[in-house]
């Protein structure tokens, strides 16, 4: 089998909230690009990267340059299309736009891999597990008023989810009683049974989210996890967050190989998406550098999701 041809698209998506329909701005607009590799079978690999922004149209571009490189090569040799790539790319890589290009071809590799192997792509890469735990991400975001988020958070509890994330570092000066009012309100509303997990986005400083942190749990709200508290690649001050709070610690969204930063690391080094962070095969090289992995599902358009979670003890925290 061979690849016989490439095809990408950009495609402009509605910010929809489809779980509790509460976006935070109902016209704004993602555009994502989709990629279509075909082969000599007939058998065609799908894959959608974002994250390319107002830059979306270079990432297109970008796609389609590394694509033709894979033209004439067999797509279920998927390690040696990657290392060409790769190398044809020189330092345009490892981050950035190149990442988000290379995410595309090597999602659909798989995906042609698993329509001619007549498998499951969570088969091929060991299917440990036939079901697993999802959680609500992207209804409860800060920019929604306290009463639209408490709404938002009674929906999703009505539509039965048992894990949800919202997100602090609210827009505007900081105020720390307000990241407190609007963690319990949305705690309230969920109940004590429901997983909430907390994104920051990177947006505290280290300072505030020990402080802010402390607040928190001081009120009892229990974060299951706070995410990106502070600048991802602010290790030092990763590891002091960690040290000072009892909430576990997740990052690694922005995150392109295995850290290992100095004076301890995060204690839940996760969330890494594939459409946007390299694709499968990088995923598949962390997975066999961590403790657990969770494969959270596909979308309609085959995206990846795949979670990494790594606790304190090495023990899987799911
Ligand atoms: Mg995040």
């Amino acid at each position: 089998m061979k690849v016989s041809h490439i095809r990408s698209q950009i495609l402009v998506l509605p910010e929809a909230d489809p779980l509790a329909n509460s976006p935070e701005n109902p016209d704004a607009a993602r555009p994502i690009v989709i990629l279509r590799i075909g082969t000599d079978d007939g058998i065609e690999g799908i894959a959608v990267t974002f994250y390319g922004g107002a830059m979306t149209r270079s990432l297109k571009a970008a796609i389609d340059d590394l694509g033709a490189l894979a033209i004439g090569e067999d797509p279920l040799r998927l390690e040696a299309i990657i290392a060409k790539l790769r190398a044809a790319a020189g330092g345009s890589g490892p981050e950035g736009v190149f990442t988000l290009a290379l995410a595309a071809i090597d999602i659909a590799l798989w995906d042609i891999r698993g329509k001619a192997l007549n498998q499951p792509i969570w088969k091929l890469l060991g299917g440990a597990r036939d079901r697993v735990p999802t959680y609500a991400s992207g209804s409860l975001r800060r920019s929604l008023s306290l009463d639209e988020v408490v709404t938002a958070a009674g929906r999703l509890k009505e539509k039965g989810f048992r894990e949800a994330k919202m997100q602090l570092a609210l827009p505007g000066p900081t105020s720390p009683t307000k990241e407190v009012e609007r963690a319990q309100a949305v705690r309230g509303a969920l109940g004590p049974d429901i997983k909430l997990m907390c994104d920051i986005n990177q947006r505290w400083r280290p300072d505030e989210a020990i402080d802010i942190g402390r607040r928190v749990e001081d009120a009892g709200v229990g974060f299951f996890w706070l995410e990106d508290v502070t600048a991802h690649d602010d290790y030092a001050g990763l590891a002091r967050v960690n040290a000072a709070l009892a909430t576990p610690i997740a990052g690694g969204e922005l995150v392109y190989g295995i850290v290992q930063p100095a004076g301890g690391q995060p204690r839940h080094p996760g969330n890494p998406q594939p459409s946007g962070r390299g694709g499968a095969e990088r995923i598949d090289r962390r997975i066999h550098g961590l403790d657990a992995a969770i494969v959270r599902g596909h979308s309609r358009l085959r995206q990846w999701r795949v979670g990494i979670v790594r606790s304190a003890g090495s023990r899987p925290h799911l």
